[in-house]
């Protein structure tokens, strides 16, 4: 695996064009403002009347349309969530994009699944930050920056991966390394992680722990640092170390309790699962399932979303969160 570092990226390539970031939100917010402080001229294309058109003027930018910033772009970052790339390519960026620009994603969705097909004249590529946008920017004002991963998808002008690799600098991603991978790669890895993993996993197995001790009757708040407040701690040791950090940290009863407990907790049937899962990423169906979703108006997303945020575990926790004056709001 070839892995990109600042000495590998040009930023000059970008010297003379003017990049479109589409969508001021998470990802777009640290996108335009490290590039912008890396020195190269952005423009933002977001629709007015929420709170990221005024933080994006806050920021000192003139936030313009979707179809204005892509017009006025070589390179056009599209930063607008996954389930609204297609319409706002359709009717803002299509219209303007000429031979030889370039389009870009943070997540290979809407390309893998086909949802966006570009002319093949233009050039196509991934930088997808391998951390959420506020650690982007964070990391970056810090002097470091967040991991990216790149990927080419079409290659028109023979310089996609240069122009990819001096945007990777702009925001900071080749000062701790940019690895490459393909638009599938990026985009099946992702959706499995984020389910089976990071959000889906972890969340199931914090509500199914605290559930557990509430049920055999100890104490609600209990519960709560022990599965949720807890985990961040755990999760920490992990990061700066791997597994073996964290067991070098813990007890060794945690530890012995660790090796004979995880696995009748993940057995067989989570790993079957979890192949389940993967393969309804790889055939498109969880896909199609995300796509009718948004099409259809979101009754079972928003339900979803409703019952969570009612877990009793979300009560609790944000009563004793109250005290914890650290915690930003
Ligand atoms: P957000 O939801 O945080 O931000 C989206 C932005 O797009 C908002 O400013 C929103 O404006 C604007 N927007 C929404 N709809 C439209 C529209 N129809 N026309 C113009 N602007 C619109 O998105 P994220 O930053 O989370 O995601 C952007 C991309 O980055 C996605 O492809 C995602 O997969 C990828 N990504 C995200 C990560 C993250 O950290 N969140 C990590 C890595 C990749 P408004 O405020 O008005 O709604
Ligand atoms: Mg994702
Ligand atoms: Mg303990």
């Amino acid at each position: 695996m070839k892995i990109y570092y600042d000495q590998d990226a040009d930023l000059s390539l970008l010297a003379d064009k003017t990049v479109a970031i589409l969508g001021y939100g998470s990802q777009g917010h640290a996108h335009a403002q490290n590039l912008r402080d890396s020195g190269v001229k952005v423009v933002i294309g977001q629709r007015p009347g929420g709170p990221n058109w005024d933080l994006a003027k806050e920021n000192g930018f003139t936030p313009l349309s979707a179809a204005e910033a892509a017009a006025a772009a070589d390179v056009i970052m599209i930063l607008v969530p996954d389930q609204h790339q297609r319409a706002v390519y359709e009717k803002d960026v299509l219209p303007s994009l000429t031979a030889g620009k370039m389009l870009l994603f943070a997540h290979g969705f809407n390309i893998h699944y086909q949802q966006i097909v570009p002319p093949a004249n233009v050039d196509v590529a991934m930088i997808a930050p391998k951390g959420p946008g506020h650690l982007v920017r964070r990391v970056y004002t810090e002097g470091g920056g967040v991991p990216c991963l790149i990927a080419v998808h079409q290659n028109a002008t023979g310089k996609a991966m240069e122009m990819g690799l001096a945007y990777a600098k702009g925001v900071g991603g080749t000062r701790s390394g940019v690895l490459t991978t393909t638009f599938k790669e990026e985009t099946e890895t992702d959706l499995f992680g984020e389910q089976a993993v990071l959000c889906g996993g972890a969340a199931e197995l914090v509500k199914a722990g605290f559930e557990t001790l509430c049920e055999a009757g100890y104490q609600p708040e209990i519960a709560y640092f022990e599965c949720l407040h807890e985990l961040k701690l755990i999760v920490d040791l992990m990061y700066e170390g791997g597994l073996s950090r964290m067991r070098y940290s813990i007890s060794d009863t945690a530890e012995y309790g660790d090796y004979v407990s995880g696995p009748r907790v993940v057995t067989d049937e989570t790993r079957a699962e979890m192949r389940k899962i993967l393969k309804e990423i790889q055939n498109g169906t969880f896909a199609r399932d995300f796509i009718m979703e948004n099409m259809s108006g979101r009754a079972h997303f928003l339900s979803m979303r409703r019952i969570n945020a009612e877990h009793p575990i979300e009560k609790v926790g944000a009563k004793l969160r109250e005290m914890m004056s650290w915690l930003k709001k």
